[in-house]
C-alpha cells in the first residue's frame, strides 16, 4: 500500500498569486490533489461550483459545520470558509499529498490536528506589488481590496507560524521550490 500522503497548507496575501502556483503545480507535478473548499462567498466571474469551491447559502455551511464534515472553517472578510473532510482524508489514504488554499486561522487548526502537516507561506515581492495584482484582478471592489489589504497586514503577524515563507516572484521558480519542499517534508515524516 502506498504510504498516506501529507497535508501542505499554502496561506498568503490575497492577491499573492496562490491560484496560480497551485494550477502550475499540479501540472508540473502528479502525486498532488488540490481541496476543493466550502464557501459562502458569491462565485466571481468564470468559477464554477465544485471547481474552484462549493458555493454555499450560510444555512447549508452552518449544516455542514454541524454535521461535522469539515477539517476546519474560518470566518474571512465577512465570509465562511472551510474544508471538506472526506476528499482529504480519501486523497491521503490514496497516498496523495493533498493541498489546502487557506487563510491563517484555519491553518493553525489544521497544524493542531494534524501535526504534521506543512505549513508554507507565499507573498508577493513587495506590498506595491500586491495592491497591483489585486487591483488588475478587476474582480472585487475597491471596498473589499481595502478589506482584503488591512487582512494581509493582519495576515502578516501570523507568518512567523509558518514553516516556509515563499517569494512568488518568478512563478515556475516557486512551484519548483514548493515541490521540493514537500518532498523533504516526507523524508522528514518517515524519520520521525
Ligand atoms: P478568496 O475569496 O480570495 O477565494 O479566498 C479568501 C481567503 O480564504 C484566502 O486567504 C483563501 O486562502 C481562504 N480560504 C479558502 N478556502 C478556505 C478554507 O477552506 N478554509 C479557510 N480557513 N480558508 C480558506
Amino acid at each position: 500500500m502506498a504510504d498516506r500522503g501529507i497535508l501542505v497548507v499554502v496561506s498568503g496575501f490575497s492577491g499573492a498569486g496562490k491560484g496560480t502556483l497551485m494550477k502550475r503545480l499540479m501540472e508540473k507535478y502528479d502525486n498532488y490533489a488540490l481541496s476543493v473548499s466550502a464557501t459562502t462567498r458569491d462565485p466571481r466571474p468564470g468559477e464554477e461550483h465544485g471547481r474552484e469551491y462549493f458555493f454555499h447559502t450560510k444555512k447549508e455551511f452552518e449544516e455542514l459545520i454541524l454535521e461535522d464534515a469539515l477539517i476546519e472553517y474560518a470566518q474571512y472578510v465577512d465570509n465562511y470558509y472551510g474544508t471538506p473532510k472526506a476528499y482529504v482524508e480519501k486523497q491521503l489514504n490514496m497516498g496523495k499529498d493533498v493541498i489546502l488554499e487557506i487563510e491563517i486561522q484555519g491553518a493553525l487548526k489544521v497544524k493542531k490536528k494534524m501535526p504534521n502537516t506543512l505549513l508554507l507561506f507565499v507573498t508577493p515581492p513587495n506590498a506595491e506589488e500586491l495592491k497591483h495584482r489585486l487591483v488588475n484582478r478587476g474582480t472585487e471592489s475597491m471596498d473589499v481590496i481595502e478589506s482584503r489589504l488591512s487582512r494581509a497586514s493582519e495576515e502578516a503577524k501570523g507568518m512567523s507560524e509558518y514553516d516556509y515563507i515563499l517569494i512568488n516572484d518568478v512563478i515556475e521558480e516557486c512551484v519548483d521550490n514548493m515541490h521540493s519542499i514537500i518532498q523533504s517534508q516526507h523524508d522528514a515524516v518517515k524519520n520521525r
